[in-house]
């Protein structure tokens, strides 16, 4: 007996006090150990019958793998994952005799419930999917309609609709999200499928891992010879890695060609994937190409609105305002649009404070400040124009009395400050002044504010003023 089989045994020992016989001798009894990836730490399974196989593989994966799990866990005193397959599927097919098995079968087989919510939520953990990236918390709009109908079909019937499907976006517009949607909402209607979401640095990772031994390299192949359905994320990973890609043109041709399906997503065009071998990119538009843009403000809303929904806020006057104010602010992140809100949430939790407009803007000045901002030279000219009552075109104007010439000065200094201008070109801006002029104004103003506590105030004010437009 090698060290499989005597591992295997003991599992074997905690079914058979965990079930009952006869569940025992008809699921269990097909099993055999095939392989235990150490570094991985997964165990293969083989069903290993003549027949009814695909029955009892669909049934020890929808009903044992977590008993499967556990009595790994109990004899290796660490946390396995359990894959099984067919024989066949490793190569290895010396079937078993299955007429007992199978009279067993015929009872047993009216008992196969379908899949209970409980058994789904369990599949989403083990399958390391996020419970809240499905289909029903996507917000549709014109932005991302076309991929959400895309990974819709390939959902409902992967394989028959479009393949290989690429999916682009810039970053934090719902790609992960819509492909977790399409492995959440194959494992509850169709279990029987071995699906699979990976992101790219995890299939390199695991490559990389693999490369160090013949055993795992063969187990690395296997793993992804045998998917249904591929769902690989963020695929521009790949760009410069060479051997990596490689690999990867073997997975994908040996998948595509036994009619497995392919979803992939990435942050530019295939043809934008200037470091990826050509005979990839010219795969990956095949098929079906689907771009998610920016969404636009309806959308945004709507967006924001589910959050709140989910999070069970009551959607007040004041909450609605806050929402219009973010979506108003926040245009090309939702993962940043959601994380402004969640923001002002957390801060209104701790500081026990009630959620209005005014509350809001103080929270999201400084997440603002980061995000692109609307701060222009010509805006500051104007709200400092606007504090010192005098014309905005007094700020390029030849005057040169005091009460024009100093918040001119100011004006300058906040250019420098808010805006990557050079003194040049401030000084262009300023009705083409020479860049000294520009420079001795930001260092009088600076020297002055060390002294002028109330000028010091008044640039601090323009500032946030200039800044929360
Ligand atoms: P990407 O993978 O494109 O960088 P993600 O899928 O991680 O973006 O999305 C970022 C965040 O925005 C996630 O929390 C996701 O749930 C949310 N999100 C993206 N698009 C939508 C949408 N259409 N409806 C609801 N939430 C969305
Ligand atoms: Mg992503």
């Amino acid at each position: 007996m090698d060290i499989y089989e005597v591992i295997w045994s003991g599992v074997l020992s905690y079914l058979k006090e965990n079930t009952n016989e006869m569940v025992y001798n008809t699921w269990i009894t097909p099993l055999k150990i095939n392989n235990i990836d150490d570094d991985l730490k997964i165990a293969y399974l083989e069903v290993n019958i003549d027949k009814n196989e695909d029955l009892v593989l669909n049934v020890i994966k929808t009903r044992f793998i977590e008993y499967l799990e556990k009595g790994f866990a109990l004899i290796m005193g660490a946390a396995y994952r359990v894959v099984v397959k067919k024989s066949s599927e490793y190569g290895t097919s010396v079937k078993k005799d299955s007429s007992q098995v199978e009279m067993n079968i015929e009872t047993e087989k009216k008992k196969v419930a379908p899949l209970k919510k409980v058994e789904v939520n369990e599949l989403i953990k083990e399958k390391l999917f996020n419970p809240s990236y499905t289909f029903d918390n996507f917000v549709v709009g014109p932005s991302n309609q076309f991929a959400y109908s895309v990974a819709k079909a390939v959902a409902g019937s992967p394989s028959e609709t479009y393949n290989p499907v690429f999916i682009y976006g810039g970053s934090g517009l719902g790609k992960t999200h819509l492909l977790h949607s399409i492995g959440i909402e194959l494992l509850t209607n169709r279990p029987e499928l071995n699906v699979l979401y990976v992101s790219s640095e995890m299939f390199t990772n695991e490559f990389i891992t693999a490369l160090q031994n013949n055993k795992l390299m063969s187990s690395f192949k296997n793993k992804y010879r045998m998917i249904d359905v591929l769902l690989i994320d963020d695929i521009q990973f790949l760009e410069g890695k060479e051997q990596i890609q490689n690999e990867f043109f073997y997975t994908f041709e040996h998948l595509y060609n036994m009619n497995k399906q392919i979803i992939l997503s990435s942050d530019k065009q295939p043809d934008k994937l200037v470091n990826l071998d050509k005979r990839l990119t010219s795969r990956f538009s095949w098929n079906m190409v689907a771009d998610i843009s920016s969404p636009d403000f309806e959308t945004r809303v709507a967006i924001l609105n589910k959050k709140a929904e989910n999070e069970c806020i009551e959607l007040d006057d004041d909450i609605r305002e806050v929402i219009n104010l973010i979506a108003e602010k926040m245009k090309d992140n939702i993962r940043e649009l959601e994380g402004a809100f969640s923001r002002i949430i957390g801060f209104s939790k701790i500081m026990n404070q009630k959620i209005d407009r005014h509350f809001a803007r103080k929270v999201l000045t400084d997440i603002l400040s980061n995000t692109e901002s609307q701060v222009t030279p010509e805006r500051i000219k104007k709200m400092v124009a606007k504090k010192y009552t005098i014309k905005a075109s007094d700020m390029e104007s030849t005057k040169r009395t005091a009460n024009i010439a100093y918040p001119r000065q100011i004006a300058m200094y906040l250019v420098r400050e808010l805006t990557d201008n050079s003194l040049p070109q401030i000084g262009k801006i300023f009705g083409n002044r020479h860049h000294t002029t520009v420079s001795y104004a930001c260092e009088k103003i600076e020297s002055d504010m060390k002294y002028d506590e109330n000028l010091k105030n008044i640039i601090n004010k323009l500032k946030s003023d200039i800044k929360d437009n």
